[in-house]
């Protein structure tokens, strides 16, 4: 077997070995069809069983309500950044938005091309480092909906809590979904780019709840509109097959692994683990408040940041890959998703140990 290296890239990210080879047994002949899951047909009963058990699997995993439609949908998560508003505003004319990152940041702004954003609260000015007190929100009881990010994949911040909201709960789950049990009946829609947490790019997944459904702006594409993808089981047009098979794949493995209880409790574990190793250094730090710490996506400085290019080309060599931080902020970021396993962790932090006592 080819050697695997440990993958810490925060998007598209490491997949299950395990997905990976049972792909590969399935490539060239899907359960003895005589062709591959890319080559067939979406309205064809074999990938129509391929895409509803993928869905069944998801709601198992989430323990998803009924009456929560879950699309397979295109456009990535920035797509949705568009189609809330245009689905969601329902006759309202204004949004209330936290802003704890580039990510919300990204959502405000396509957001304000359809209506009035009110941003409730802010951490831009403190450089994104913690969630910033409810206490101090400024929330609009007139507003469709409230949008936040649970977890931003760059800065590594973290909601400790689900807000409390009188308005539909909106959220971009796209780096933490599937990482821990989530009460799915707290949200009106909860979304996530398939590329870190779910399967390959080229997927994002929408939970809504039904009663959202069918109250678009005027003049919404129909591509855009989430009540056409509902009723049409996804399949409006040609859903992207394969990544869709693969995200299946991927929740088959999740339920094998014990579902998101355990996936919780080993994800955890491997936050700790790393945020012990940086706490314990002079040589790393994080900036993040205690509670806001990302147990997903975690970004760490180098006390000497000219050794920044010296770290990234020895953890390569050592099988430890795409470490560098996000363009924007620079540094290091480490993303240990569900699919980075504990050892990965181990090996990482063994290695940040060993460069610090050579360089430090
Ligand atoms: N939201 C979050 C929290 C993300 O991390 C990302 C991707 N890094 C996006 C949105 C954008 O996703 P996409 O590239 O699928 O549009």
């Amino acid at each position: 077997t080819p050697m695997r290296a440990y993958n810490f890239c925060a998007g598209p990210a490491a997949l299950p070995e395990a997905v990976l080879k049972q792909a590969q047994v399935e490539m060239l002949d899907y359960h003895g069809k005589g062709l591959s899951v890319m080559e067939m047909s979406h309205r064809s009963a074999d990938y129509v069983a391929i895409a509803e058990q993928a869905e069944q699997d998801l709601r198992d995993l989430m323990n998803i309500p009924s009456n929560y439609k879950v699309l397979f949908l295109q456009g990535g998560a920035s797509q949705q950044f568009a189609m809330i508003p245009m689905n969601l505003l329902r006759g309202k004319t204004t949004a209330d938005y936290v802003n704890t990152g580039m990510w919300s940041d990204k959502a405000i702004k396509e957001a304000k091309k359809f209506c009035q954003v009110n941003v409730v609260a802010s951490d831009e000015a403190n450089g994104f480092r913690k969630v910033p007190d409810v206490a101090t929100w400024q929330v609009n009881p007139d507003a469709a909906y409230l949008h936040y990010t649970p977890n931003e994949t760059i800065h590594g911040v973290q909601f400790d809590f689900i807000p409390d909201s009188s308005v539909s709960l909106v959220a971009d789950y796209s780096s933490i979904i599937l990482a821990e049990p989530l009460d799915v009946s707290k949200f009106g829609l909860i979304y996530a780019g398939a590329q870190k947490n779910i399967g390959p790019a080229g997927l994002v997944v929408v939970i809504v709840r039904e009663d959202l459904l069918g109250q678009v702006v005027p003049g919404t594409p129909t591509m855009l509109d989430y009540k056409i993808h509902a009723d049409n089981g996804s399949m409006y047009n040609t859903p992207s097959t394969y990544a869709w098979y693969l995200s299946g794949l991927v929740f088959q493995w999740l339920k094998a692994q014990g579902g998101l209880e355990k996936m919780g409790e080993i994800n955890r574990r491997k936050a700790a683990k790393l945020y012990a190793a940086i706490d314990g250094s002079e040589f790393y730090g994080n900036p993040v408040a205690l509670p806001n710490r990302s147990m997903m996506n975690v970004p760490f400085t180098l006390a000497k940041p000219e050794l920044e290019k010296t770290f990234l080309k020895e953890a390569d060599a050592a099988g430890l890959l795409n470490l560098a931080g996000h363009r924007s902020v620079g540094g290091m970021r480490a993303s240990i998703y569900n699919a980075v396993a504990e050892e990965g962790v181990d090996a990482l932090v063994a290695f940040m140990a060993d460069f610090a006592r050579r360089y430090g």
